[in-house]
């Protein structure tokens, strides 16, 4: 089975608690943490990658992961990067 990793991805170390994230993510993803005020990844399977969580939080603490497919159509796949570079000059 191919493991499927996407998502947003939280760097707790950033995060100051403002929960701009939580309130922003027009799915369930996101779950609150009350003791520790921090965002918690509940149903990552839910994530639509609207990129609204990524862009409301004024840390930089997300970074959303976008699944090969979605790569691919921004021509960011860096595999596919490598297959227009010349071998004659690289
Ligand atoms: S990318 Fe959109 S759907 Fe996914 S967790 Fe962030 S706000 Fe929610
Ligand atoms: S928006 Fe950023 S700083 Fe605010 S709670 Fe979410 S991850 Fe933490």
């Amino acid at each position: 089975m191919i493991p499927i990793k996407y998502g947003p991805i939280v760097d707790y170390a950033l995060c100051s608690g403002c929960k701009l994230c939580y309130d922003a993510c027009p799915m369930d993803v996101y779950g609150w943490n009350k003791e520790k005020k921090t965002p918690i990844l509940l149903y990552p399977g839910e994530c639509r990658l609207c990129g609204w969580c990524e862009m409301s939080c004024p840390n930089l603490a997300i970074h959303l992961e976008l699944p090969l497919h979605a790569r691919i159509d921004l021509g960011i796949h860096p595999e596919l990067e490598n297959l227009y570079e010349d071998p004659e000059t690289s």
